[in-house]
């Protein structure tokens, strides 16, 4: 059962489909400020739980980045890696088929792990092209594959670090995830004069305390499928890239990669959250009085959302990069500053300033707020 509250989820739909035997769930979390807006993950591991948690993070995203648009969220319940191309199509197609009526009126969908722009090319085939964001260019769109949110992660951990008097050129990088948000967050970072010195994917964590190389990992994880096939590095288990030695950590994959009992053996100074919730709430606060600063999900990962806006408003991809990049400097900046000053986490920060301003817009919540 969903946990309600004065924000939401507004509504909450259960998507089977017995020929495919494939389910999936919907939540729209919050549309005071606008149709909720959020991504389709597709893991075999995801559940209703995980989905509201991502709705709710949604709607705070979208408010902090003073986008007209709620929260929402999807995820579909299945293993794209085990099945062929022509089935993941056909199960995409057969889930936008059971939005119609709901998007785009309340439902903006876009990419999110192991949905892109292909997939988005399917659902505005079927839906009409303002129900999805992230579609192939042809259709109109801006793809996450420019790489929006990796963007924003950069401009997220160079402001971090100012703020920890690090800078950015010469800084040490461990990266969890080599997809969309990893690898654009790598080439942004290393453009800059970032060092990487370990990198993970579902295989496993490729690290070396001399670097590696940008290019040679995007052409390794190309050619072999896995960062850990790179080549006179060592080699780990996945999980142990948080625990790399390295000034900057950045999440780009799964939920709750760290918990609790994680915090005593972590090193790095500063963390950005480029995946969605990849900790609880009480593990940020353990890094906070350990002195370990962390940009929250919702602050650091709004690229792609933003992305989505000036696509959805027809704007052209200068537009785009230059919005990300003014949001997120602006706003981390500004939760890092209000953190300090009301001597809260970063998390706790952002949360008081997005609230605001949801209930500010929103009546319907305001009314039972109040
Ligand atoms: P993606 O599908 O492009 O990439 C996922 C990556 O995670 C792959 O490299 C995969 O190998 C790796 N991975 C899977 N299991 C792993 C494990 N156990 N350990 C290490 N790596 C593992 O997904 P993405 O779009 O990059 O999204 C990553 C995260 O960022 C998700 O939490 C997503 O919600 C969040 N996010 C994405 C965007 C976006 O624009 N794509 C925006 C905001 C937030």
């Amino acid at each position: 059962m969903p946990e309600y509250d004065e924000i939401g989820p507004e509504m909450v739909v259960n998507i089977y489909h017995p020929d495919l035997n494939v389910h999936g769930f919907v939540v729209i979390d919050n549309t005071g400020l606008g149709p909720g807006k959020g991504g389709i993950r597709m893991t075999p591991f995801v559940t209703l739980e995980e989905v509201e948690k991502l709705a709710r993070a949604m709607t705070w995203k979208t408010a902090l980045a003073e986008l007209p648009f709620g929260g929402a969220k999807s995820g579909i319940v299945c293993n794209p890696k085990t099945i062929e191309p022509e089935q993941k199509d056909a199960i995409v197609r057969a889930f936008a088929k059971a939005l119609k009526g709901i998007a785009p009126e309340k439902y903006i969908a876009g990419p999110d792990m192991y949905m892109a722009e292909h997939e988005m090319g399917i659902i505005a085939e079927v839906l009409g092209p303002e129900a999805c964001t992230g579609k192939p260019k042809k259709m109109g769109g801006l793809p996450h594959e420019l790489g929006s949110t990796g963007f924003g992660i950069f401009h997220a951990a160079k402001v971090g670090a100012e703020h920890i008097d690090m800078d950015i050129n010469g800084a040490t990088i461990a990266i969890e995830g080599f997809g969309n948000v990893g690898t654009f967050a790598a080439k942004f970072l290393t453009e800059h004069g970032a060092k990487i010195i370990a990198v993970s994917d579902s295989k496993g964590c490729a690290s070396s305390p001399s670097g590696l190389d940008y290019e040679k990992l995007i052409e390794i994880k190309k050619k072999t499928g896995s960062v850990t096939n790179y080549g006179g590095c060592s080699v780990m288990p996945g999980k142990d890239i948080i625990f790399a030695d390295v000034d900057i950590l950045i999440p780009a994959a799964i939920p709750n990669l760290i918990v609790a009992s994680d915090v005593n053996n972590i090193k790095a100074k500063l963390i950005v959250e480029g995946s969605n919730i990849p900790m609880e709430l009480h593990v940020e606060r353990l890094l906070d009085k350990k002195g370990v600063h962390v940009v929250p999900d919702f602050v650091a990962n709004a690229g792609g959302v933003i992305s989505s806006y000036v696509e959805y408003r027809g704007g052209t991809e200068q537009e785009m990069f230059k919005l990300v990049e003014n949001t997120i400097k602006k706003n981390t900046n500004m939760v890092l500053d209000h953190a300090e000053d009301i001597r809260k986490t970063p998390r706790k920060a952002a949360l008081e300033i997005a609230k605001k301003r949801v209930l500010e817009k929103c009546e319907v919540c305001r009314k039972i707020y109040e």
